[in-house]
């Protein structure tokens, strides 16, 4: 069981690794979401673990905090969703403000883009990744702005791949430092108080150290572990799909989901996954259902996804997923 809400303020900069050698500037992010302080807990881990190998390290690895006063109360916000508003205009707006007028999460967000540009500054190009857990179970997966080098980035942690996901949320965190002309990856490892979860987010640090050159595979301490953390069950393969549907929730909607929903579950369309004031809340569409909401907070209820079809169809031959 991994303790919500009893940190203490973690510091912003979790740590930082100095390789002996050039290389990319890799960039960690842990809890921006104040109830999954799983990708912290793995931050430090790999930091503790690379301080005697930066003989070994090629370039700069930086862990950073997310939404601290979240952390500390382990609540996903306080007032607002930290993974949002992550574009120029807003960004502007939070630097020129005073103290008095920032709310909480303007605070937050003003502190960590701060520290981001810092960063910039010493390295042109930065490479995120951007730790989370969900609320339900589910078999971890990578999202990301899709660009050629952040496809290559999430295919090296051979888990499942979600596109389109960064489309369907206003101005992440990633989406922002992908137009930036950073690379980066998202990567949800399971749900919140998963053991397994700070497994995988420690692996997917390794991985993609490796993958980014920043490493060799042989220099990764027990490197077949970490590949075995993020390996998709046995008789599974690793998924591409794409998000067909999100399901927003307003504050006042009473959104409450179907019980037992896991990560990746074949749904078919009418099947009602939710209720609300309204009444049954009913998938649009056949598809696999990603993220259901099983919190309080957050406006997204879950998403709906399909594989993604590499070779054309016959026309007709459309059907739900098995
Ligand atoms: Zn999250």
């Amino acid at each position: 069981m991994i303790a919500s809400g009893v940190l203490g303020a973690a510091p912003r900069c979790l740590g930082a690794v100095s390789g002996a050698r050039a290389g990319p500037t890799v960039v960690i992010t842990g809890g921006i979401h104040g109830n999954e302080p799983a990708g912290m807990h793995a931050a430090r881990e790999v930091l503790a673990e690379l301080r005697p190998r930066r003989g070994l390290l090629r370039g700069k690895v930086v862990a950073f905090s997310g939404n601290r006063r979240a952390l500390e109360r382990g609540v996903r916000f306080v007032s607002r969703d930290l993974n949002r508003g992550w574009h120029a205009p807003e960004l502007e707006r939070l630097a020129a403000a005073p103290e008095y007028a920032l709310s909480i999460e303007d605070q937050e967000q003003r502190e960590l883009h701060g520290a981001i540009l810092t960063l910039e500054r010493e390295a042109a190009r930065l490479v995120f990744l951007d730790l989370h857990t969900t609320s339900g179970p589910t078999e971890p997966f990578v999202c990301f702005s899709d660009t050629p080098e952040n496809r290559t980035l999430a295919c090296a942690l051979s888990v499942n791949v979600v596109l389109g996901l960064e489309r369907t949320v206003d101005a992440s965190l990633l989406s922002w430092a992908s137009a930036r002309g950073h690379v980066g990856v998202s990567f949800e490892a399971g749900q919140h108080d998963d053991p397994g979860a700070v497994r995988r987010h420690v692996g997917a640090v390794w991985l993609l150290l490796v993958a980014v050159g920043a490493l060799e595979a042989a220099h990764v301490p027990d490197e077949a572990s970490h590949v075995a953390a993020l390996a998709p069950d046995a008789g599974r393969r690793a998924l591409v799909v794409e998000v067909r549907h999100r399901h927003v929730v307003a504050v006042d909607d009473d959104f409450d989901m179907v019980a037992g929903f896991v990560g990746f579950d074949p749904i078919h369309a009418g099947q009602i996954v939710a209720r609300d004031r309204r009444g049954p809340v009913r998938a649009p569409e056949a598809g696999l259902m990603l993220m259901p909401r099983y919190q309080g907070q957050g406006e997204d209820g879950f998403f709906l996804v399909r594989e993604v079809a590499c070779a054309p169809r016959p026309r007709g031959a459309e059907r739900a997923p098995a």
